[in-house]
């Protein structure tokens, strides 16, 4: 059983991280499922991946905290002893705006939680992980968004340029590891059908946007995970820096 790899998913208990963490079980992985507040949503991911005969625990930890990082890096050791892949996927939206209305607060919690936490996360993942440091390898997939492309006008600019900040993590970090045994990319999903869009003041956002997106439909949770598993695969051995779209053409 120790011979099986872990992986750390931050914001695993809803959405795209939910979908991540239990196709990783399917896969073969064990799984640390980060959360913020909602255990209950973690702890129903952890129990299904039990009952399906994986292995898995729920790790509380605000990404937007370094001491929460630090623990939650601290109970991935104790508990599994290893980490050989990390999803950086816990981020978030705000309402829109415009930005000659975003206050210094919004602006600070936006880039904390989705960019100084995940180069935090990515950190101690390469700590873990790079044969520099005596690891065996391993490869982090980060979670950008189209919206670093689009740019988001009237909605959320900020959020658009803290994916902007994921995308040029993910080509700098696999730059400098990728002689390590390290592997890094990033999935920039389109309109996904997640809670998130509730969170940002609109529900109804990812069916709104159907007919702007060119297969007419939002994706859905399952289609980033399958991204982001074949991205952690042995199939994408020769894969560093890479950025894949998962927008339906968007
Ligand atoms: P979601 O449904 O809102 O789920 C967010 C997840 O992140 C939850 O598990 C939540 O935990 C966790 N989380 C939020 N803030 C956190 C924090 N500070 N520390 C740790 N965990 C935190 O979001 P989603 O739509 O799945 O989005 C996942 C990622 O995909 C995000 O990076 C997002 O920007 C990106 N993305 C999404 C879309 C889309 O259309 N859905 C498009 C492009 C990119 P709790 O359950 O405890 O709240």
């Amino acid at each position: 059983m120790t011979d099986t790899p872990v992986m750390l998913v931050t914001g695993g208990s809803r959405g795209i991280g939910a979908a991540v963490c239990l196709l990783a079980a399917r896969n073969g992985w064990r799984v640390a499922v980060n959360y913020a507040s909602n255990a209950q949503a973690a702890e129903a991911v952890v129990e299904k991946i039990k009952a399906a005969g994986g292995d898995a625990t729920a790790i509380k930890g605000d990404v937007g905290n370094a001491a929460d990082i630090d623990a939650m890096f601290a109970a991935v050791d104790r508990h599994f002893g290893r980490l050989d892949a990390l999803v950086n996927n816990a981020g978030i939206v705000d309402m829109p705006q415009r930005v000659d209305e975003m206050s210094v607060e919004r602006l600070e919690r936006m880039m904390r939680i989705n960019v100084t936490g995940s180069i935090l996360c990515a950190g101690h993942a390469v700590r873990r992980m790079s044969t520099k440091h005596g690891g065996k390898g391993g490869a982090i997939v980060n979670i950008s968004s189209m919206a670093a492309i689009i740019g988001s006008p009237a909605q959320y600019v900020d959020y658009a340029a803290s994916k902007g900040a994921i995308d040029t993590l993910t080509v700098g970090l696999s730059r400098e590891v990728a002689a390590e045994g390290v592997r890094v990319n990033a999935i920039r999903p389109g309109v996904i059908e997640t809670d998130i869009h509730a969170s940002g003041g609109l529900p109804d956002r990812a069916r709104d946007m159907a007919p702007n997106i060119p297969m007419q439909r939002p994706g859905q949770a399952q289609e980033v995970a399958d991204a982001v598993l074949y991205l952690l695969s042995p199939g994408a051995s020769y894969i560093t820096g890479a950025i894949l779209n998962v927008s339906g053409g968007r």
